[in-house]
């Protein structure tokens, strides 16, 4: 198994950075071959998805609709970011995706979805191949 990461820097609370070019870049220096991938975040309160490149409306809906998302809960959780715990579970930590000639096989509206749920913060994502 073969690895690649790289950084994100986040600017807000919830902020969706579309992470597309650099997930094929580090494909790329991994391999030229077909095969799946698996993109990680390895953290606790953020996550990874896929969703629309294209309309810049799209990530800052997205980005209301998950803050709107978390009910009134009582958390317990002495950081007070049981809500990005929370919605990082749902979307989940990690993808897996198909890749041909070492780059993402995507429909022509898809892009890779960096989710920010506690910013800003320094992020790393992990491509595995
Ligand atoms: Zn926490």
């Amino acid at each position: 198994m073969q690895e690649q990461s790289f950084s994100v820097r986040t600017t807000a609370r919830e902020q969706i950075v579309i992470v597309t070019d650099e997930v094929n870049r580090a494909l790329a220096s991994m391999t030229n071959d077909d095969g799946l991938c698996t993109i990680i975040v390895p953290h606790t309160t953020c996550a990874i998805s896929v969703n629309e490149n294209a309309d810049p409306d799209v990530p800052a809906d997205l980005t209301k609709a998950l803050r709107a998302l978390v009910p009134d809960v009582r958390f317990a959780h002495g950081e007070g970011n049981s809500d990005a715990h929370f919605l990082s579970t749902l979307i989940g930590t990690s993808l897996t995706w198909p890749y041909r000639g070492g780059k993402l096989v995507l429909g022509t509206w898809q892009g890779i979805y960096f989710v920010e749920l506690d910013g800003p913060r320094t992020r790393k994502v992990t491509v595995y191949v």
